[in-house]
């Protein structure tokens, strides 16, 4: 019943588009209006492109758009939409600029989500973008491949009262009856995936750089209380990494933007980073859950990626791997050391045990997994700075961003910038670190022991019982702590584990929590004070622990957390409502009330993480209709993580009778037509 949601979810898009070599498109003004009744977006889109040798059809990719209108300078050309891209037929002469005009409307499939516009829930409106991996081409004629960059500016009109974002600076707000057009300018050009516009209902807080970049952070107005701890080291961050990357960043301003449902943890695009809303979290949460890790993640692929992108698949490890390796940097700095050696050690345990098990895989596979792009490729970084020393490092990654700036380039061009900082031979490393599918455990290990003196004492010493009471009470970085909890736990009881860590630090309390089953009596008193931890994880495993462990109590511990939310995905509250139900002697004239609340939290209208855990408690205690309606709307969800989770949960459902009947009953009363997967896994019962 415990359930744990704090796993990553990064992008790793990968991108084959076509290259169109005698062309060059350089400019675009884009102006669209969406329309959220429709979910559809109406828009006028203009390019400059030059002719660099003599061509007769020139291309733009174009996902389902419906082309009004097509002109080049000025006059009607004939061109060709096979529904995947535009194809424009004409003469086109060399070194000749040309101007093309199209007007167009689409209903995008994917890319451009419209959230909250069919309920009466007042301002919980939204729309936003995903262009990485989901294409830009479904709202705008544009380009799927990543090595035509353009300077995009793009005007949104809007309903009034909405805020718009997009990439650039904002250069105006036109009003006009009941809309308001924002104009937003780039000065330098981008690729098409990373074109990205977020509507909704936000203040901002501003800061600015040491360098004088401005930077807003948005916010729902709901939650000024969350915008300290949110945002914690924002403006750190991004001091460290200009200093650290000693290149300025490049863009005109920064902005982030939490948006409900978003696909992945954060999206780097251009100067405007779109993360989920369930990393907006308070000070308690910050501990289990923030955004600092995905703050700096996105905020680093400004320079790698975006500034500088991969020519295609094969180099994603310069976006990835030096993100994450970045990231960790500015971790390191404001969380200490520890964090980022520990960090490290960590992902090494799991590419070693990826690679023993004979699943490695190599930085230059463009088909390798995340765990390779993301904690590889910031390992082979780490390991690439060792070997050539700081400044060497530090000067040829200079130089690969600045002779690449607004262009792409390939892992050759990277560490050709490198070894022009360096007499050490490299090849060994690319063979060992980027090219073969092994782990290269040892050198990472020694990597680890050289810097750290708790990984040390880790790895090499030997320990009992005593003086792991010792350690786990003394003054060691918590990482050490568990990493030790984590290896005496099958030789130590229940009662021997919670008292050897009761008194440690928080995270150290809570991985004991983790680890023991029942608790013992003598210990009752001990686990009680942990209701009351500053972590709502902590809090969460303590209630159900103790809930479990002492029936007589169980009243005695709902009144203790009645009331208490917890992280954005309600983890706190959920359990806590379930437990309330199922507890006979609790306030029963409530418990009507208390299971009406844990179905509402189904409502499309939650978050998907909120409504995945009621989902996953009511599954033990039962679904009602309307719960049933939710989890049909559920199975069509845009995060395939939540579709795909409904989906599962469904089919275990039409495998009892009765569940099968009252799905069926409920889903007549639908629009059938919108839910293509009950649909037809109803004709097949
Ligand atoms: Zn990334």
């Amino acid at each position: 019943m415990i359930r744990f949601f704090l796993v990553f979810f990064f992008l790793c898009g990968r991108f084959y588009g076509q290259h169109q070599q005698h062309v060059n498109f350089v400019e675009s003004k884009v102006v669209i209006e969406p329309l959220p009744k429709e979910k559809a977006i109406k828009g006028t889109v203009s390019y400059t492109f030059k002719i660099l040798s003599a061509v007769d059809s020139v291309f733009l990719d174009a996902q389902n758009i419906h082309l009004n209108e097509v002109s080049i300078d000025g006059e009607k050309t004939a061109f060709e939409n096979n529904g995947k891209r535009l194809v424009l037929k004409k003469r086109f002469k060399k070194n000749k600029t040309y101007q093309l005009k199209i007007a167009y409307t689409t209903k995008p499939k994917q890319t451009v989500y419209f959230l909250g516009w069919d309920d009466n829930i007042r301002h919980n409106e939204q729309i936003w973008t995903q262009g990485q991996g989901k294409y830009t081409s479904h709202w705008l004629p544009s380009f799927d491949d990543m090595q035509e960059k353009v300077e995009f500016d793009v005007s949104i009109l809007a309903e009034k009262n909405y805020e718009v974002i997009a990439n650039g600076q904002l250069r105006s707000q036109k009003d006009s009856l009941n809309k308001t057009l924002w104009q937003y300018d780039m000065q330098k050009p981008m690729s098409s995936y990373l074109l990205a516009f977020a509507i909704g209902n936000y203040n901002k807080q501003k800061f600015i750089s040491k360098s004088g970049v401005s930077i807003d952070n948005y916010y729902y107005p709901s939650d000024s209380l969350k915008v300290e701890p949110t945002y914690r080291y924002t403006q750190e961050i991004f001091d460290f990494l200009e200093s650290e990357i000693g290149v300025t960043y490049p863009w005109q301003n920064y902005k982030q933007v939490p948006v409900r449902d978003f696909i992945y943890a954060g999206m780097e695009n251009t100067g405007c980073t779109i993360f989920s809303e369930g990393y907006v979290v308070d000070s308690t949460g910050f501990v289990d859950k923030n955004y600092v890790n995905v703050n700096a993640h996105e905020l680093a692929h400004q320079w790698f990626g975006n500034l500088v992108t991969e020519k295609d698949g094969h180099h994603h490890w310069l976006h990835e791997g030096f993100a994450t390796y970045y990231a960790y940097m500015a971790e390191k700095k404001v969380f200490g050391n520890d964090f980022f050696y520990w960090k490290l050690w960590d992902t090494a345990q799991e590419l070693h045990r990826m690679s023993e098990a004979g699943r490695g895989e190599a930085l230059t596979d463009p088909k390798s997994s995340s765990l390779t792009f993301y904690e590889k490729g910031a390992w082979a970084l780490a390991i690439l700075r060792e070997r050539v020393g700081e400044d060497a490092f530090q000067n040829g990654m200079k130089s690969y961003l600045t002779k690449y700036s607004f262009q792409n380039a390939t892992i050759e061009d990277f560490l050709n910038e490198i070894k022009a900082e360096t007499n050490t031979d490299l090849t060994e490393f690319e063979q060992s670190w980027l090219n073969s599918d092994k782990f290269p455990e040892e050198e990472a290990i020694t990597y680890l022991k050289k810097y750290n003196e708790s990984i040390r004492a880790f790895v090499d010493n030997e320990m009992n019982g005593n003086q792991l009471k010792n350690v786990l009470s003394g003054n060691h970085p918590h990482q050490y702590k568990i990493a030790l909890l984590e290896k005496f736990k099958s030789t130590l009881s229940s009662e021997a584990l919670i008292n050897s860590a009761i008194e440690s630090d928080l995270l150290t309390r809570q991985k004991m929590l983790q680890l023991v089953e029942d608790i013992p009596m003598e210990s009752k008193e001990d686990i009680e004070t942990l209701l009351g931890d500053k972590s709502y994880i902590s809090q969460e495993l303590a209630l159900y622990k103790l809930w479990s462990s002492f029936s007589n109590d169980r009243e005695k511990y709902l009144e203790v957390t009645e009331g208490v939310e917890g992280l954005p995905n309600k983890n706190v509250r959920l359990l806590w409502l379930t437990l309330a139900i199922v507890t006979e002697s609790f306030k029963p004239e409530s418990t009507n009330e208390y299971y009406n609340e844990l179905v509402d939290y189904t409502d499309p209208s939650f978050s998907w993480d909120v409504r995945m855990g009621a989902f996953q408690y009511l599954a033990e205690i039962g679904l009602s209709d309307d719960a049933l309606v939710n989890l049909i709307d559920a199975t069509e969800h845009h995060s395939w993580q939540f579709k795909k989770y409904a989906r599962n949960l469904t089919d275990e459902l039409l495998q009892q009778k009765e569940y099968q009947k009252r799905i069926a009953t409920v889903f007549k009363k639908l629009n059938q037509n919108d839910f293509r997967y009950i649909n037809s896994k109803l004709k097949e019962e």
